[in-house]
């Protein structure tokens, strides 16, 4: 019995964490990288954390990513992903603070 094959996720709450992901990556590229388009390891990134969000086994359930049981990432992704959340989210505090505050409370 093999486990049972479900379509990617795409509710809401999937929705706006890639959206949120992808800002923080465009953010921290443009600061960190100073390229004007997503250089080639921040879009690999981006890829990978948005197919990351569509296969996370708690769907529309999941908590913030720093606090899940669950450790999706591979290594060397989740540590670029904690960079950029180091140095994008207090940024995002600013652009968004309602969703950012709800993350911060999640932890
Ligand atoms: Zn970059």
């Amino acid at each position: 019995m093999g486990r049972a094959k479900r379509e990617p996720n795409d509710g809401p709450v999937i929705r706006k964490e890639k959206e949120m992901v992808s800002k923080m990556i465009d953010l921290y590229c443009r600061k960190k990288h100073h390229s004007a388009a997503l250089c080639q390891e921040c879009s690999q990134l981006k890829e990978y954390a948005h197919l990351r969000l569509s296969l996370c086994r708690f769907g529309e359930e999941k908590t913030a990513c720093s606090n899940c049981s669950v450790h999706c990432y591979k290594p060397v992704f989740r540590e670029k992903m904690k960079s950029v959340m180091r140095y994008s989210g207090p940024w995002m505090l600013l652009y968004h603070p309602i969703y950012s505050i709800k993350h911060l409370l999640n932890k």
